[in-house]
């Protein structure tokens, strides 16, 4: 059995989960102190290039389609007609590429708080980062927070929070402030998506994030688990939040006849992950 070397192995420990995961690397190909976080690079043996953020496994070549796929298309297939979008996060750029995928969609602004992560993406993931010059497309740097908190009312579809772990900069997109930004910048019967951890280890926060939405007004809620091979416990999510309407089913027969290429969203996928798990149910039903 292999052990774990510092220098052929990366592995991140999870304090708070009890747990550790590791990947075995080549080489460390870069690595940036920006004013935000730490951004590391590695070659892996067997999951292509590796993004680390503040200790913490970000994004891969081989496995990030799970989760660039499930934070944009449910919710996309979920509006009736998605024509202005906002990501607020998404540094790496690869829940852009899955938006912009979408034909009707009109615009796509995208507000990551720090550049470091798109110019490490542009440079080890260009695949990711293809169609961020889309003439739909715009790609900001700033605070997501406050982007949402100044953006003007009922002027947003779609937002997508692509945002990191509840901790350092991505702690304030987890609060009721923030949801009453986004409620007030959704048009009636927009939606807002947000990465919602893993609901095997984050229970708590889960359900914390799914009341607060509730309670600053959001008319209805939706929690779609999907596979996440690269973080804790290998089993994510992401919590769909809609103004003023509830949801009712999705753009099915558009997305069966999607001509974009997908890796894991399908028809089956979307219906499936609408398909709460008891422990799940359970917890929220509680
Ligand atoms: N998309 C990734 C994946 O494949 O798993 C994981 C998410 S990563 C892109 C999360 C991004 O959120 C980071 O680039 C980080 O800079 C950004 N972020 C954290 N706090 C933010 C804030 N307050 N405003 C805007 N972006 C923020």
């Amino acid at each position: 059995m292999a052990n774990l070397e510092a220098n052929r192995w990366f592995t991140e420990v999870s304090d708070r989960d009890g747990s550790a995961f590791s990947l075995r690397i080549n080489k460390k190909l870069d690595e940036i102190q920006s004013p935000f976080q730490k951004v590391e690079m590695y070659e892996t043996t067997d999951f292509g290039k590796l993004m680390i953020i503040d200790g913490c496994t970000m994004v891969s070549s081989l496995e990030n389609f799970f989760y660039h796929e499930m934070m944009s298309h449910p919710a996309l297939f979920s509006h009736p007609s998605p024509k202005n979008v906002v990501i607020i996060g998404g540094g790496d750029c690869g829940t852009l590429r899955e938006v912009l995928k979408h034909p009707d969609v009109e615009s796509v602004t995208q507000i990551d708080i720090d550049e470091v992560v798109t110019n490490m993406s542009l440079k080890y993931f260009p695949e990711l980062c293809e169609s961020n010059n889309d003439p739909r497309a715009t790609v900001m740097f700033d605070d997501g927070i406050k982007f949402m908190r100044e953006a003007p009312a009922d002027s947003i579809d779609v937002i997508i929070v692509d945002g990191t772990d509840p901790v350092g900069p991505g702690e304030g997109l987890f609060n009721h402030a923030f949801y009453t930004s986004c409620l007030n910048a959704l048009r009636t019967g927009g939606i807002m998506i947000q990465q919602s951890e893993s609901p095997l280890m984050h229970m708590p926060l889960l359900i914390e994030m799914r009341n607060a939405m509730r309670d600053v007004g959001f008319a209805d809620l939706q929690t779609l688990p999907f596979p996440q091979p690269i973080y804790p416990s290998g089993l994510w999510s992401s919590t769909m939040a809609r103004k003023g309407e509830t949801f009712s089913g999705f753009r099915e027969q558009d997305a069966d006849n999607a001509r974009f290429h997908t890796d894991y969203y399908n028809v089956g996928i979307h219906k499936g992950a609408l398909a709460t798990p008891n422990f799940m149910k359970r917890a929220f039903e509680k």
